[in-house]
């Protein structure tokens, strides 16, 4: 992965809803080439009039670079950096193409060096309407504000796709330091570790926040009580209070949110101890929220049980905060170390959406794919973990009869398309989500139907090792996730991934020949798995068997033989109902 760093300033105008910004951006060539282009992913101009779009968005002019131009990079003449006399503000080798835009190196970045970059800009705030950012009046989400460098990586060369709404973010991860100035009393949560908390909230707000630090129930940092210039942050005509000072290290990414009229709770979740390191490890949880959104009391709550439920499953949770913000989005939307979810004020639905958006604080957060051209790398691996928190939490992970909804009807109205498509490239958002989100979730629970749960985990958390902070690929999901299938792997990644087969193993029919039972056993949906017999005799016994996947891969049409028919009570297929199978009254046969 290349390297970058960030130092940024933005000030905020939530009044007049501008966002304005200056600061060095350096990009690290680590990679073997020399590079004569850098590109730079400039999302805010999604909303730019005229920008191409697959979703309904506001027109707000998009970024507008007030100045861009480069620094300091090694060979290049004088004359083409920052500061030459009689150069334009924006450089000319700067083409911007909406939200992808490339700068022409005035020479060429071998392998080892940096280039720094000075820019100044600003645009107008979009509204909630906009996807994943914005301000309904009373908060505002502050998200792809600044030029970020695009991705290059030794597979697809410069990732040139452009943000059209529907597909997300494929981002390297990078250092950042961020200073935010915004008016007295607001509250400000974000990417990153605040570094002035002392500077920017009053003595009593500053005691809670360093008390919630190692407390086990969520703690008050502003409420009803304490709120507002003054009393939760320090008194107007403070200069120094007004800038909020965010640190992070290798994010993929910077957000922040602003607002005056939420509550903040905080508290620790307990994670595992780094190994030589002394005592237990805290994550800080901070939730943001209005008072009216009565679910959000327990949300910080919620946070820990994500963090620490899988700090335990995976691997620990690396950061050393984690922020939950109400509002702006639709459902939810992850940053590192910070999610924004607005999903009304059903308890369960708010502990199902913060479980999905903490899972993303490892996929992609950590192990950083390209959430673009495989959604499912993220959005699938977000849905696996909601699940699994949430039997964790209650037993139940929503899902009936073991398959999600989506998929579901994905499958009843025959409209599947390959989780291997481009997010901007299905034929509807129906078809997009039950790739992305729905069918890795059918898929894990095939293999773990298979190999067991242990296997599955033990393979995730071998990808994870391998690939946090890297930019993996299908076929690096599957070779390591899908490692015990052995022999087996790709007919099960050709059916399960690739491909749309679903499974369905039903009993077709049975047949008396003298004391014999023949069987027939179909396995009928084109993507395969074993399937275990169960024949129960009319005395209580029961005799179980397996009939292997690779058998249905070379007929579809299995017969089984069952002697002594008369004893026979009932054969049941896939007993345990551990397999995702679409229709399941077809399994049972009694005579
Ligand atoms: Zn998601």
């Amino acid at each position: 992965m290349q390297g970058a760093r960030y130092e940024l300033r933005a000030s905020v105008d939530p009044r007049g809803k501008t966002l304005r910004s200056e600061g060095v951006l350096r990009y690290r060539n680590r990679s073997p080439d020399t590079l004569r282009v850098i590109g730079l992913n400039l999302a805010q101009n999604l909303f730019r009039a005229g920008a191409p779009h697959n979703e309904n968005v506001p027109v707000t002019g998009g970024l507008v670079m007030d100045a861009f131009c480069v620094a300091r990079l090694r060979g290049a003449a004088p004359e083409r950096l920052c500061a030459a006399a009689g150069a334009p503000e924006v450089t000319p080798d700067l083409r911007v193409n909406y939200t992808v835009a490339w700068l022409n190196l005035a020479a060429p970045l071998l392998p080892g060096d940096s280039v720094d970059i000075q820019a100044r800009w600003h645009f107008a705030i979009p509204s909630s309407e906009a996807p994943r950012q914005g301000t309904d009046g009373g908060v505002s989400l502050l998200a792809y504000w600044y030029p970020q460098f695009s991705v290059y990586d030794d597979v697809a060369g410069w990732d040139s796709d452009p943000y059209l709404a529907t597909g997300e973010f494929h981002q390297d991860h990078a250092d950042y330091d961020v200073r935010i100035s915004v008016p007295a009393g607001y509250l400000v949560a974000a990417t990153g570790t605040l570094q002035n908390a002392a500077d920017v909230l009053t003595p009593t707000a500053h005691a809670r926040l360093q008390r919630a630090a190692h407390s086990s129930v969520a703690v008050p940092i502003v409420n009803d009580s304490l709120r507002s210039a003054g009393a939760a942050t320090v008194a107007p005509g403070t200069p120094a209070g007004m800038e909020w000072h965010f640190r992070a290290d290798s994010v993929r990414d910077f957000a922040f949110y602003i607002s005056r009229e939420v509550t903040w709770d905080a508290m620790a979740a307990v994670v595992p101890r780094v190994a030589g390191a002394a005592g237990q490890d805290t994550v800080l949880i901070n939730a943001f929220y209005r008072p009216r959104e009565r679910a959000w009391r327990n949300a910080a709550e919620m946070g820990r049980q994500g963090i620490e439920h899988f700090s335990r499953v995976l691997w620990r949770y690396p950061w050393p905060q984690l922020t939950l913000v109400e509002g702006v989005v639709a459902g939810g939307m992850e940053y590192p170390m910070l999610t924004a979810v607005s999903v009304g004020n059903d308890a369960r639905e708010l502990l199902t959406t913060i479980g999905h958006e903490v899972g993303h604080m490892w996929f992609p957060m950590q192990v950083s794919s390209d959430e673009r051209r495989f959604a499912w790398m993220d959005e699938g691996m977000a849905s696996w973990m909601e699940r699994s928190l949430l039997r964790q939490v209650d037993g139940r992970d929503g899902d009936a009869e073991s398959l999600p909804d989506l998929y579901r009807t994905v499958l009843a109205t025959r409209v599947e398309q390959s989780m291997l498509t481009h997010a901007d490239h299905y034929a509807s958002s129906l078809r997009y989500t039950a790739a992305s989100y729905d069918k890795l979730v059918v898929v894990l629970r095939a293999f773990s139907a298979e190999y067991g749960d242990a296997t599955l985990v033990q393979a995730l958390r071998a990808y994870g090792a391998a690939w946090s902070g890297r930019h993996p690929y299908p076929p690096d999901f599957t070779r390591m996730v899908f490692d015990a299938a052995g022999p087996e792997r790709e007919a099960f990644v050709q059916e399960w991934v690739r491909g749309t087969g679903h499974f369905d193993a039903r009993i077709d029919g049975v047949a008396r020949m003298g004391d014999t039972l023949m069987v027939t056993i179909r396995s009928s949906g084109g993507a395969h798995l074993s399937v275990p017999v169960a024949v129960t005799r009319v005395d209580g016994r029961v005799e179980r068997s397996v009939i292997p996947a690779f058998r249905f891969r070379e007929h579809a049409v299995q017969l089984l033989r069952v002697g002594d028919a008369t004893s026979v009570r009932s054969i049941v297929l896939d007993p345990d109902g551990a397999r995702p199978d679409v229709n399941v009254t077809n399994q049972r046969w009694t005579p």
